[in-house]
């Protein structure tokens, strides 16, 4: 038999309680032989109040929920010990557990459990994750959807109607006597899957909108020395992350920081500066400040409003989505049509803000439409629509039968694997080794 697993669900930290879980087979025993008042077979889910104890020795006085199987989180037989807040008590309790018959449990194995046993889908599970690290209300509300399976539930219909495209060519390749039928089916089924497709790029996109809603926005500051960077990322972030100093090149390497602002989490960088550098540790931070830049999603340029001097523009830079803003505008006596001011100094800020959110376009529809955002499943929607759109081509363009049914299968299984349907082991490893050991 394997041994059932056990973890601390709560932080090893001084608290009012901590929770330790357990699953698996051969919980209510292991619990029967620590937890008094003894207790009968569990056939629904029930709450206890007694002590812990090891042999004769108290560890404390705790409740024990108790969850028969399948009517719990993970679908197996589970128990919750709430005990009192103490990393030692945690401690103990799970020694005890091990002695009883137990094993620690792996991150995320809890909720992999409960993908296994059908208790929720791959988009579900990972949705699990999204929603303890949600740290605005938008990303939360995303993943709380994503976890009742809304998001899931937009792919299943797009699946199952592959799967009918390809039962359809089935029948085309048991009756290939009959060529009209299978003529008729591809030039329907090149329509069908220009349909999918469509519903596939409208999910993609709307996946992109969620995925700055659940993880933020990247924005980098770039531009020449002393246009004051530094200081508009304190001015930005209300505090002083930088080094502010007019001898050009202090900023060395990339200084980072957060900001919470109407709803969306944006995570600035103030680079090293794209200039020419002299000695080589200048030269490391030009490449890093590169690097961040590259990985933003926008790209604010910094410009002195003094001195119009611009930088050479990397060309891996460019095409990204950019915005000029001329800094130091307290000391111009008259501004110019059409550009975009701010002061750092006067920490005269917010119409940069305003037009970082603009540039994003985000309606108020992104952060409520259940969507499908992260990098593993906005890559299989991309294959898959590609398939599709393949699949659909051949099929209107005088493709063979046999080519646009294995581009739909594969299309097919793209949206299974999406799902978590037919995946190996392998890869739920990985996504759930990314979860908190008791989750
Ligand atoms: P960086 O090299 O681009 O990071 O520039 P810094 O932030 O270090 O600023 C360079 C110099 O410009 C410093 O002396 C700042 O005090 C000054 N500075 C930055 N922003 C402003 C601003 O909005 N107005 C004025 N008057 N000076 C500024």
């Amino acid at each position: 038999m394997d041994k059932f697993i056990y973890a601390p669900a709560t932080p090893l930290l001084r608290s009012a309680i901590s929770i330790v879980r357990l699953s698996g087979d051969g919980v209510f025993d292991a619990l029967r032989k620590c937890f008094s008042p003894s207790f009968k077979e569990v056939t629904k889910r029930t709450a206890l109040v007694g002590t812990i104890k090891d042999g004769d020795r108290l560890i404390d006085e705790v409740v024990l929920l108790l969850y028969k199987g399948p009517n719990s989180y993970d679908g197996e037989d589970m128990g919750e010990i709430m005990c009192h807040g103490s990393p030692l008590i945690v401690e103990e309790i799970c020694t005890l557990l091990e002695t009883l018959g137990g094993r620690k449990a792996a991150p995320g194995e809890f909720s992999a459990r409960a993908y296994y046993n059908g208790k929720m889908d791959l988009v579900q599970a990972e949705a699990v994750n999204d929603l303890i690290s949600a740290d605005t209300e938008g990303a939360k509300t995303l993943a709380l959807s994503s976890l009742q399976g809304l998001s899931s539930g937009r792919v299943k219909p797009l699946r199952d109607e592959v799967e009918t495209m390809l039962a359809l060519m089935e029948v085309g390749f048991d009756y290939p006597e009959y060529d009209d039928i299978a003529t008729a089916n591809l030039e329907e089924i090149g329509n069908k899957a220009q349909k999918v497709a469509e519903a596939l790029g409208s999910l993609i996109k709307e996946g992109r909108e969620g995925r700055l809603v659940k993880d933020g926005v990247k924005v980098a500051l770039i531009g020449k020395p002393n246009v004051g960077k530094s200081s508009l990322l304190n001015a930005l972030l209300h505090k002083d992350k930088a080094i502010v100093s007019d001898i050009p090149g202090t900023t060395r390497d990339v200084v980072e920081g957060d900001l919470n602002y109407k709803g969306l989490s944006y995570h600035f960088l103030d680079t090293a500066g794209l200039r020419e550098g002299e000695g080589a540790i200048e030269k490391i931070g030009i490449e890093k400040s590169l690097e961040a830049a590259e990985e933003a999603d926008i790209l604010v340029l910094v410009l002195d409003s003094l001195n119009e001097e611009r930088p050479e523009i990397d060309e891996s830079l460019r095409g990204k989505e950019m915005i000029e803003v001329y800094n130091k505008a307290d000391l111009l006596k008259e501004e110019k049509e059409g550009r975009l001011y701010v002061s750092a100094l006067k920490q005269d800020v917010e119409p940069l803000l305003k037009e970082i959110s603009k540039r994003l376009g985000l309606g108020e529809k992104a952060f409520r439409t259940p969507s499908l955002n992260n990098a593993r499943q906005l890559s299989l929607l991309s294959k898959a629509r590609g398939a599709l759109l393949e699949a659909s081509s051949l099929a209107l363009g005088g493709g063979t039968a046999d080519i646009v049914s294995s581009l739909l299968l594969e299309g097919y299984n793209n949206l299974r694997e999406l799902l978590g349907e037919g995946v190996t082991s392998d890869l739920t490893d990985e996504i759930f080794s990314r979860f908190c050991v008791g989750k």
